[in-house]
């Protein structure tokens, strides 16, 4: 089964390739066990933080979370031991803290038989090889999605672990919804401001600086809107063109 359809790698975070065929990953239930653990007093020790900052402590506590975890071979047989234990091998016992929902499908997947398996390792190998260097990494964003395969296989050993793809944590989520009501009613937006399409597309790009450069009210319905008007005009103007050329 291809890496990219198997539904276990749902349940693990995807870091670095180890080699040219192979992620290391992390079980997602083990990386929020540890990542909780320490959550409470990270949150009182980064309080009076600024943001910069917050999201760079957030970040090591995710990096340390999984060490304490301990990576797992991104493959599905290694995913299925992590998940449910080793009959072999009785040190390997199984996830504590991965979800249920984890567990009924590598059991589900275990007892298929390993006969797809073995299959799928020998001769599509090299092909998964190229199909994961093809398809897009969550860790690949700071990287042009435009760069060659070939270049992408040896740059990846490069990278750290992207914090872009890191989980919000339940506290982290409660303080940005919070924040969006208030920004909802302080500007008084319609509740639908982060249903808007270009405003969540808006929201994508911003990062901490971005507030330095938001346009005011003036820039926004002067220059900015005369500007924009400005290439519609433009737009129309050659489709106009354009139609009364084909008419002659
Ligand atoms: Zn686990």
């Amino acid at each position: 089964m291809s890496s990219s359809t198997n539904p276990l790698w749902e349940y693990f975070h995807r870091g670095e390739k180890q080699n040219s065929a192979q992620y290391e990953t992390w079980c997602k239930g083990c990386v929020k066990y540890y990542l909780d653990k320490e959550q409470r007093e990270l949150e009182e020790r980064i309080r009076n933080e600024d943001e910069a900052k917050k999201y760079q402590e957030q970040q090591k506590a995710f990096k340390e979370a999984c060490i304490a975890a301990g990576s797992v071979r991104g493959e599905e047989t290694a995913f299925i031991t992590h998940l449910l234990g080793s009959h072999r091998n009785k040190t390997q016992q199984e996830c504590l803290h991965a979800s249920d929902e984890a567990k009924v499908e590598a059991k589900r997947q275990r007892e298929q038989g390993t006969s797809s398996t073995v299959h799928a390792q020998g001769k599509t190998t090299a092909l998964k090889c190229q199909i994961s260097a093809l398809v897009d990494t969550p860790g690949s964003l700071s990287e042009p999605s435009s760069s060659p395969a070939s270049k992408k296989l040896r740059q990846t050993h490069l990278k750290t672990y992207n914090a872009l793809q890191m989980p919000f944590s339940d506290s982290e989520v409660e303080a940005l919804q919070a924040q969006a009501l208030r920004a909802q009613v302080s500007s008084k937006s319609p509740e639908t401001l982060f249903e808007d399409q270009e405003m969540l597309k808006f929201i994508g790009m911003l990062r901490k600086e971005a507030i330095h450069i938001m346009p005011t009210a003036k820039v926004l319905g002067g220059r900015l809107l005369t500007a924009a008007a400005a290439t519609v005009e433009k737009k129309l103007e050659e489709i106009l063109r354009g139609q009364v050329l084909g008419m002659s």
